[in-house]
């Protein structure tokens, strides 16, 4: 039953309606097993993907009750790195939200109980600058060499460049569509034996689709529809620079960190989006 609503979930190409109907379907599961004792590992993963659906469409209330849910449910028995993602979450939907008391004793309780690990920390930070308070005891500063570091270390150590000391959220690979760090990521099959195609990790399937409607589709080594270096295109529907608009160029390389290409247009360079780029085959 759940693998049907997750093929149901996976089949969601970003619509907000696709969405609702995924929402609809994981509520109708939940109705049926939420007081069965004996499932309430699936209740916790059925929870916790409402609650991502839910941070898709931007409800941030919805999605946190959700993922509260999920957490009241988690036991000892719970698997540590679940139990770290669901209060995490909890912790950015109270911020996403405007609680930023309750974001805090979430941030706050993530680095108590599962290691300070730097994105938490970046919240407190982030949320205390807000608030204009400061705790005392946050931020504490992450030593290497602690038994608790070092179990972070090991985690991300193929992170880590051998002979510089960078803190770990410096390194931490995150989320390249929501930029979450600090837990389990998915990379993208399509590149994962490409050379040349920007390494891609993603949170969750939700974030990977999001990304790949508006960016990976461009980049990945698997897809049509990829723009490599040398590629002509024609420019279109730019509303700041039209003067553009109709005009053939040449891709020089993709810009990560801005999610748009450079392209050479008469001899000038420009960073575009790709949705403003057609193949010239
Ligand atoms: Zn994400
Ligand atoms: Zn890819």
């Amino acid at each position: 039953m759940l693998s049907e609503c997750n093929n149901v979930f996976e089949s969601i190409e970003g619509s907000l309606s696709k969405r609702m109907v995924a929402i609809k379907k994981y509520q109708a599961l939940l109705a049926m097993i939420q007081n069965d004792k004996r499932a309430s590992e699936v209740v916790i993963d059925v929870l916790r993907h409402l609650g991502i659906c839910y941070l898709n469409i931007g409800n941030y209330a919805a999605a946190g009750a959700n993922f509260a849910s999920a957490w009241s449910l988690c036991s000892t028995s719970t698997q540590k790195d679940l139990k770290k993602d669901i209060a995490y979450q909890i912790a950015q939907c109270k911020e996403e939200d405007g609680d930023l008391e309750g974001a805090l004793d979430w941030y706050k309780l993530v680095c108590d109980s599962f290691g300070m690990f730097s994105t938490c920390l970046e919240g407190v930070r982030r949320i205390e600058r807000k608030m204009g308070k400061n705790s005392g005891i946050f931020p504490r500063q992450p030593k290497i060499n602690t038994r608790k570091e070092e179990s972070l270390v090991n985690e991300f150590q193929d992170m880590l460049p051998t002979n510089e000391k960078r803190s770990i959220a410096e390194t931490m690979k995150r989320c390249d569509h929501c930029s979450r760090g600090g837990i389990k990521l998915l990379l993208c099959k399509g590149c994962a034996n490409d050379q040349e195609a920007p390494s891609t990790n993603y949170c969750s399937k939700e974030c990977q689709k999001s990304h790949w409607k508006n960016v990976h589709k461009y980049t990945c080594a698997c897809s049509k529809a990829r723009l490599i270096t040398g590629q002509k295109v024609k420019v279109h529907s730019l509303d700041k620079s039209p003067q553009y608009n109709g005009k053939d160029g040449k891709i020089v390389t993709y810009m990560k960190e801005k999610g748009r290409f450079k392209v050479e247009i008469e001899n000038k360079f420009l960073a575009l989006k790709p949705q403003n780029l057609k193949k010239i085959v």
